[in-house]
């Protein structure tokens, strides 16, 4: 509660400003990388060798939870957990059951994460419990070769076994995949056949050009636009309004009854709808996902207990936020767009 005694002290207002950028979106959902470990190499996220963050750099459980909580303050009602990987942070489940009092208090609509699944058994019934209703969980693949291939260290029936954990503890699963050429795309009707089969959602996405990983981008790319007519050929789509907050666009599939969503941010950039930013488990600000500028807001928050220098720096920032990415993944530009991987910012 320290966020809300801090502006209630401090402004006399109930609520501080909230957030709208220079294009007029309103900052409404926030991404939180709460550490840039992993336990899989994915090979479009991490080169082999990756050298992490010294763990001293990193905010503490408590300090992630007042900068969460002040973005609460400012208007978010939507907060994911990424990475990295959220669930091998040391005392995570601390975090997600008290950012659950957002949830209670009404302030906040949803509270979710992204995970590889790997620790999903573990923590599926703690996450319902503290009111995580849905979750993301990364799968591009079914087979067990490619998938250790892909993730250089996974096992995929560790996972497997979290998403029916998850799903046995009535969390809704979304899976999503992310296309790469010549490893997963004859993968795709299985894909969707499993996962509508157990009732989730599917969302593919394109390779982003994010950090380097040792490996040619053109080499993984494969454009959605390619995918999504081939799989028109063996389903029909039906266009429907659904949306998540997110990215993703969706249709449904008339033959499985289930959704299929497309994030597609270089064949179709969807940021004109962009209504989110990125903080880093070193409390650094990304206001886009694909351009290098940033703000520093663990300086504010070390600084002083109250939450006003806080509010500042975050308004300061939005007033920054660009108008989108420029992601080109084509002969001449096969070089990362922004040399951070993603698990620094998180999907
Ligand atoms: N470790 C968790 C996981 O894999 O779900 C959360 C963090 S991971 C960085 C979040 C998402 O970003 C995953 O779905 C992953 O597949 C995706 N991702 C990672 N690198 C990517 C890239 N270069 N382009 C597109 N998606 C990427
Ligand atoms: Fe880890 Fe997720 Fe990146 Fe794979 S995509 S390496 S699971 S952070």
């Amino acid at each position: 509660m320290l966020a809300l005694d801090g502006i209630a002290k401090v402004s006399g207002r109930t609520t501080p400003a909230p957030l709208v950028d220079p294009f007029a979106r309103a900052i409404t959902y926030l991404r939180v990388s709460v550490t840039d470990r992993c336990d899989f190499r994915c090979v479009y996220c991490m080169a082999e060798d990756m050298t992490f963050l010294p763990k001293q750099d990193l905010l503490s459980l408590e300090e992630l939870d007042r900068l969460c909580s002040a973005f609460i303050a400012k208007g978010v009602r939507k907060l994911r957990l990424t990475g990295g990987e959220p669930l091998v942070r040391r005392g995570i489940m601390t975090l997600v059951s008290s950012l659950g009092r957002h949830l209670q208090s009404g302030a906040l609509d949803e509270l979710t994460l992204t995970t590889n699944g790997s620790q999903l058994q573990k923590y599926a019934q703690d996450l319902a419990n503290v009111g995580v209703k849905r979750i993301n969980v990364s799968l591009d693949t079914l087979d067990p070769d490619k998938f250790r291939a892909i993730t250089r260290w996974g096992d995929l029936h560790k996972v497997l076994d979290g998403i029916e954990a998850a799903r046995a503890a009535g969390l809704a699963v979304k899976i999503n995949a992310v296309a790469l050429k010549g490893v997963n795309e004859d993968e795709f009707v299985r894909l969707i056949e499993w996962a509508h089969g157990l009732g989730m959602d599917l969302t593919l996405i394109e390779v982003m050009p994010l950090g380097d990983v040792g490996a040619g981008r053109l080499d993984q790319y494969l454009p959605l636009s390619m995918v999504r007519a081939g799989l028109a050929q063996r389903f029909t789509f039906n266009e429907i309004d659904y949306h998540t907050g997110g990215p993703a666009r969706y249709v449904r599939i008339a033959e499985t009854g289930g959704r299929l969503g497309f994030i597609t941010p270089l064949t179709h950039n969807f940021c004109e709808s962009c209504n989110r930013v990125r903080v880093t488990c070193t409390g650094t600000l990304f206001m886009c996902l694909g351009q290098e500028d940033a703000a520093d807001l663990r300086k504010p928050l070390r600084a002083s207990e109250s939450d006003d220098l806080l509010y500042t720096a975050i308004d300061e920032a939005i007033s920054r936020k660009p108008k989108g990415h420029d992601f080109v993944i084509d002969r001449r530009h096969q070089r990362p767009a922004v040399a951070r991987h993603m698990s620094v910012t998180g999907g």
